[in-house]
């Protein structure tokens, strides 16, 4: 083929054997906890080989989860890819692969809860400075201090679907020589190009849109050679693998990502079209619309924006409750990504945790609501968000 395939046939065929195990056409799900040898003069061959070519126990590595990661590595564009138990997984592998005592991280306030929380709980008792940042560019790079060792951001946040200027922040990262760590879950596959912009890891839920089907948990850490030989060997020490089913399912729903990715940005612009039209809702966030604060920078680095669509309706705590109990097609649940379409109460989901107090300070009013826009027909999605303001 002359030409980088397409994104279709990315996902479909991109790291792939052609001939399998067993001549299968679907990727084989090796259930396996450890791998034989047929001598020991095979041990010792191994033990002695500067780069590993073959299989020794499932912790460190295994051909389904191979599978998986040489698609990934093929759809980003990375050196080379690790699969994870999940998203959380993959973030704490790179951080604690990377961070040790006395060191400092900047990060984003608005990053996904539990990365900020194993910051704010764990990372801090290891004496491992963490300073949150306003998503802007000018505010990341000015948090840059003597002892930064890694920046972390997100493209876009959640639930408010900030966009730093991740290119920005990454040539200024270069400059000091800190590494710049991106996770582009909430973007999707093939809406944000984290390597193009100047990453030099990436860290993914798989959770979302690339398994697709809000079926299974994982995750993964992309990114060179070097730092990931350093992230795998954590890896294998703390025991973070995918099992081979999750590696599995996880494969099978990154076949159809493209199709499905371009479906949710599809549906996601109408129904935030929809939103920004009704008078019963104050305000909506979906960086692809105009009024986003950060809708220049969205269309700069964004070729779509994804399907989670924030909004806050004109109603207090109970009224945005009674409008939730009213949706017929959404369901009242966390995460993202998957075909059916969610919706969560910001307040009482993910922040529920937090007192009245912090989530004002974090941003999160009683009214605010997530969508996460799934791949039903646009029509009876926004039919259903009718119906259910019409009862507010
Ligand atoms: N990163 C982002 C942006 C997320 O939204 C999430 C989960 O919602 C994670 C990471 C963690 O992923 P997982 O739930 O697969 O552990």
């Amino acid at each position: 083929m002359k030409q980088k395939p397409r994104e279709s046939t990315l996902s479909v065929h991109a790291g792939e054997l052609r001939q399998k195990l067993g001549h299968a056409v679907a990727e084989p799900i090796v259930q396996t906890a450890t791998f034989s040898f047929e001598n020991s003069a095979q041990v010792r061959a191994y033990q002695e080989a500067e780069l590993k070519t073959r299989y020794e126990y499932a912790r460190y590595g295994a051909p389904t989860q191979e599978a998986l990661e040489a698609k990934l590595a093929a759809i980003y564009g990375a050196e080379a890819a690790l699969a994870t138990s999940s998203g959380m997984s993959a973030v704490s592998d790179a951080l604690l692969a990377l961070l040790g005592t006395g060191d400092h991280l900047v990060m984003t306030s608005e990053t996904y809860r539990r990365t900020r929380g194993l910051c704010e709980l764990f990372l801090s008792r290891f004496g491992i400075r963490v300073t949150y940042t306003d998503p802007t560019a000018e505010a990341i790079i000015a948090s840059f201090g003597r002892r930064t060792r890694a920046v972390f951001v997100e493209i876009p946040t959640n639930p408010h679907l900030n966009v730093p200027d991740v290119p920005a922040v990454a040539a200024a990262a270069k400059r000091r020589g800190i590494p710049l760590i991106v996770d582009p879950t909430i973007a999707g596959p093939f809406n944000a190009d984290p390597f193009g912009m100047g990453a030099d890891l990436v860290i993914l839920s798989l959770t979302k849109y690339i398994a697709g089907h809000n079926d299974v948990i994982g995750g993964a850490v992309l990114g060179r050679s070097g730092l990931m030989k350093q992230i795998r060997e954590f890896h294998g020490t703390a025991g973070t693998l995918l099992p081979p089913m999750a590696a599995y399912l996880i494969l099978r729903g990154a076949k159809t990502a493209a199709l499905r990715m371009e479906r949710h940005c599809r549906t996601a612009l109408a129904v935030a079209r929809f939103l920004e039209a009704s008078p019963k809702v104050r305000q909506v966030y979906y960086p692809a619309l105009a009024s986003h604060p950060h809708h220049a920078i969205a269309a700069r680095l964004l070729r779509g924006c994804g399907g989670v669509v924030s909004f806050r309706l004109k109603a207090n705590l109970r009224g945005a409750e009674r409008f939730l109990d009213r949706l017929r097609i959404f369901r009242i649940a966390p995460s993202l990504g998957g075909v059916e379409s969610l919706a969560e109460l910001v307040a009482t989901m993910s922040y529920w945790d937090k007192s009245r107090e912090e989530r004002k300070r974090l941003d999160i009013p009683d009214d605010l609501i997530r969508l996460a826009v799934g791949i039903e027909d646009e029509e009876d999605l926004i039919e259903d968000l009718d119906q259910a303001l019409a009862g507010l």
